[in-house]
């Protein structure tokens, strides 16, 4: 058996025994919002929607993967979750850069996949929920597939917590079947001062694009993820009255 415990700080030896990523590019955009790519030491595969369980110091966490399966690296999207709020791993992966390696799980796992029941997907994200829609849409679009539609829908706090806003207003222009809708639920928040979109909390703003859009409970699917609270309101708005939705959830509501 081939050890990782010198790089991972693993002491469990089923751990030490996990073959592992090394962190190539690393990217910071709020005091906790930061991008790893990760380069696995072994053939790694998933399809998109799915998540790579990754390690250190004996804590293993799940994360979706924002990459899609063409891209060289596995792209991670990742809220540090402060050691006084409960953060175990984050606080590690935080500080960690280009050069270091984790444990990796060698398979993907997760269910939250695109539905191909449905060709119109509206998918609505918080923050790092935004990660597996990221990796539906890169695929779509590198497999030059055609015949679905694609309705993004991201909410934060603040508005530089969007991180992927720029990729999706580009796709949106260049593509008439993706629609981005970016919204901030903090407005008066000094931080937004120079924003100028969409207010309101993303859950609240759903029906009305849904409608805007023109959209049929037939062929639509409705995608959550993220923030417990957001799923479970939009889940009462919509899913109550007949729309299909499938969820993500990183994290449980007595958590937050
Ligand atoms: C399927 C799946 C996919 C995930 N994908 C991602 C991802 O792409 N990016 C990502 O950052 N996280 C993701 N997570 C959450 C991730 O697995 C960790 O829970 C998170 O990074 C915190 O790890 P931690 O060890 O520091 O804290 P934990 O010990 O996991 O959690 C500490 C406390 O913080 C809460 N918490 C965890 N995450 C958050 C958050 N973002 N905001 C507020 N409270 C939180 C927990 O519920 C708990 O109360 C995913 C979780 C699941 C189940």
């Amino acid at each position: 058996m081939v050890s990782n415990a010198e790089f991972t700080g693993h002491t469990d030896p089923r751990l030490q025994a996990l073959p592992t990523v090394k962190i190539v590019g690393r990217q910071d955009y709020t005091e906790d919002l930061f991008k790893l790519w990760l380069e696995p030491s072994v053939p790694f595969t998933f399809k998109p929607g799915q998540y790579i369980t990754i390690g250190s110091k004996d804590i293993e966490r799940p994360y979706s993967i924002a990459s899609s399966p063409h891209e060289e690296y596995i792209e991670l999207f990742i809220e540090y979750v402060h050691p006084e709020h409960g953060g175990k791993l984050t606080p590690l992966l935080y500080a960690q850069n280009v050069g270091d390696i984790l444990s990796m799980r060698p398979r993907a796992k997760g269910i939250f996949l695109l539905d191909e029941n449905y060709s119109d997907h509206v998918l609505v994200g918080t923050v790092t929920g935004i990660v597996p829609y990221v990796s539906y849409i890169r695929q779509f679009l590198n497999d030059k597939r055609t015949g679905h539609r694609f309705f993004v829908m991201e909410g934060a706090s603040h508005f530089d917590e969007f991180v992927y806003d720029q990729e999706f207003e580009e796709l949106q222009s260049n593509h008439d079947f993706i629609e981005f809708v970016s919204t901030v639920s903090r407005p008066n928040d000094p931080r937004n001062k120079n924003w100028h979109g969409s207010v309101g909390r993303v859950n609240n703003l759903v029906p009305d694009n849904v409608d805007r859009w023109g959209l049929s409970k037939q062929n639509t699917m409705i995608y959550l993820c993220g923030n417990p609270g957001m799923i479970e309101d939009v889940k009462d708005k919509m899913g109550s009255v007949g729309w299909n939705y499938c969820e993500e959830r990183f994290w449980k509501e007595e958590d937050d």
